[in-house]
């Protein structure tokens, strides 16, 4: 039998489906949205459907963007000689932070993984080289995060990278190792940047 009217119900199931959101959850927020103005849930939906029809992916670099052309790769003042390379959008935000970057990024959408059958064509390594093929990079900042698929991903990128006579580097070891990127503070991350060694 079902307990609710079939659109709360429906509201429910589809909130559930949310990371990090059990039954319960899923059920008072569904009674949170049924309370507030219909104003205010219009706002939700809105950018739900916003961020669904405008936000793409950079054509150079892969960041979330909503242009053609992420801010990062437009921006006049950043170094082309020196590319930082990281599993997603996310990271650059982590890099960001710590101000010790003044390079452009390519994000490659993800990390080898032979378990979970990711491997090299699955993301943007392709691309990566391509940018390389230009010959304006003189430096491959590789900032995968520091966990087996990581730490693939970086290598298998040394191997095709540095025959091109670019440097490759990967930020230092000091991050919490099988964490990701994102959680590490400014600090550590910040002095992971600045004491990358070639590999
Ligand atoms: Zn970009």
């Amino acid at each position: 039998m079902q307990y609710y009217a079939t659109p709360l119900a429906v509201l429910i199931d589809e909130l559930k489906k949310l990371p990090g959101i059990g039954p319960k959850s899923a059920q008072r927020l569904a009674f949170h949205l049924l309370k507030v103005s219909s104003e205010e849930a219009g706002k939700l939906a809105q950018a739900i459907k916003n961020v669904k029809e405008t936000i793409r992916f950079c054509r150079i670099c892969f960041n979330i963007t909503d242009k053609d052309i992420c801010d990062y790769c437009r921006d006049p003042k950043r170094d082309d000689a020196i590319i930082c390379v990281v599993e997603e959008s996310r990271d650059i935000v982590a890099i960001e932070k710590t101000r010790e970057f003044r390079g452009r990024y390519h994000v490659l959408q993800g990390a080898i993984s032979p378990l979970e059958g990711i491997g090299p064509d699955d993301i943007k390594i392709k691309e990566l080289l391509e940018r390389l093929s230009e010959g304006k990079t003189k430096e491959v900042v590789v900032a995968t995060n520091p966990n087996v698929e990581g730490e693939a991903t970086a290598m298998y990128i040394a191997r095709l990278v540095k025959p091109l006579s670019i440097k490759v580097t990967r930020i230092a070891s000091g991050l919490p190792v099988g964490g990701d990127l994102e959680y590490a503070d400014e600090v550590t991350l910040g002095r992971a940047l600045e004491g990358r060694r070639e590999i």
